[in-house]
């Protein structure tokens, strides 16, 4: 068997595909390497939501580029991902939290993007049976989207094996390295491989991988749990997202009628343990229910969780290390599946040609993390 790639990537999720497809495209032969299944981590845990509006100009700009490839990915990759614009609408139910998103379209629309505010009939009309007690407005941009996770990866994959391999259930246990450069990776299984370029995409666990050649990296996994319902018939098309404390976010799978949602626990979970709470499901039902109260009675057949890979700032780490060779793409802070496309695409450009195409600063490794990414 022949143990040297142009490129090795520990991880076998959105990033990690990602990255690697856009590194074969690139000419390189690529071994993915994943401890479980591939979308065994966050990415299969994901709810498959698809969005531009941020706050930073970087994460606008990489959301809206990501955007773009999602808009062409089933021709790109050869099959279906179930990619649907749909839309997300962001309510606004204080003066607060309204004068925000009037101050981030003015951003994210110098910037090209098609979000507008919109008031309480316009909303009425997107969402037929909203409860409109308390609320003020939304930020709603139309060509925001969903897709299919394990699709995607799935695409992605078949990419890297034309030229490639991906390992499945091999876990990197070791990282060697020669004069500060990297050398190879060592298996579970206890097998050797080669490659000048190793990758980070280890998500959740990237810190531990870096801990492997003793780089330090501020990537922290938080536990956020999700629901999916029964089918009803469709009777809306966006990601709604309630950002009150007591809030939730959810849509409506496009041609299938589940709704698939989430709410970002306060205080928040950290750590690795991705057991389920009773409590999730019953407070699920209600705050979906007090916002579109005809969901009262709709219910909830599967509960899961997953992890969120946070950094202090909101914002992903994509750069090279100390270690010649080792890079981190991580720290997605639970939008690494609408970012992926976009992020593996830069990773490997600034692999290949030692050059990003626009200023990723904001991403670096070695940055202030005081700023923070309000839209999270
Ligand atoms: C409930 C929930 C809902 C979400 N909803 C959305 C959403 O709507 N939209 C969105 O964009 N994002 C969403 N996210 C976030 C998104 O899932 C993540 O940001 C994204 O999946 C991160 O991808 P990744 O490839 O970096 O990590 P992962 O998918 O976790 O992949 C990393 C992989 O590395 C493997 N690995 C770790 N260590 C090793 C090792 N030593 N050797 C080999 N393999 C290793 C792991 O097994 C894992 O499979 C959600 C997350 C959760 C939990």
């Amino acid at each position: 068997m022949n143990n040297t790639a142009d490129a090795i990537i520990i991880g076998g999720g959105i990033i990690g595909c990602a990255t690697g497809y856009y590194l074969m495209k690139k000419g390189l032969k690529v071994y993915l390497f994943e401890k479980d299944y591939l979308t065994a981590g966050s990415t299969g845990r994901c709810i498959g939501g698809i969005r531009q509006q941020f706050s930073t100009e970087l994460s606008i700009r990489v959301a809206m580029e990501s955007m773009k490839k999602f808009t062409m990915i089933a021709d790109e990759l050869g099959q279906d991902v179930e990619f649907h614009q749909g839309g997300y609408l962001f309510l606004a139910h204080s003066k607060d939290k309204e004068d925000t998103y009037l101050q981030l379209i003015q951003l994210q629309q110098k910037m090209g993007l098609d979000v507008e505010y919109v008031g309480i009939s316009e909303i009425e009309k997107l969402v037929p049976g909203i409860d409109t007690k308390d609320l003020l407005g939304g930020a709603y941009c139309s060509s925001d989207a969903q897709a299919n996770p394990f699709l995607v990866v799935d695409g992605y994959a078949k990419g890297i094996k034309e030229k490639g391999r991906v390992l499945p259930y091999k876990e990197i246990t070791k990282i060697d390295t020669e004069n500060s450069k990297v050398k190879s990776v060592r298996t579970n299984d206890n097998e050797t491989y080669y490659a000048p370029i190793i990758v980070n995409a280890a998500g959740p666990f990237a810190r531990d991988v870096a801990k492997l050649v003793n780089v330090d990296i501020p990537i922290y996994p938080e536990r956020h749990e999700a629901m999916i319902t029964e089918q009803m018939e469709r009777f809306f098309d966006m990601m709604i997202v309630d950002y009150r404390p007591d809030g939730c976010y959810f849509n409506q799978k496009w041609g299938k009628g589940s709704i698939i949602g989430c709410y970002t626990p306060i205080p928040n979970v950290p750590g690795l343990d991705i057991r389920v709470s009773f409590e999730f499901a019953k407070e699920m039902g209600r705050r979906m229910a007090r916002l579109i109260p005809k969901l009262k009675n709709i219910k909830i057949i599967r509960q899961w969780s997953g992890s969120y890979e946070m950094t202090p700032d909101g914002n992903p780490i994509v750069d090279k290390t100390d270690i010649d060779g080792f890079w981190i793409v991580g720290g997605m802070c639970g939008h690494g599946f609408m970012l992926g496309p976009e992020i593996g695409w830069i990773a490997a450009e600034h692999m290949t040609r030692g050059e990003i195409p626009y200023d990723m600063s904001t991403f670096a490794l070695k940055r202030d993390f005081s700023s923070k990414e309000v839209m999270k």
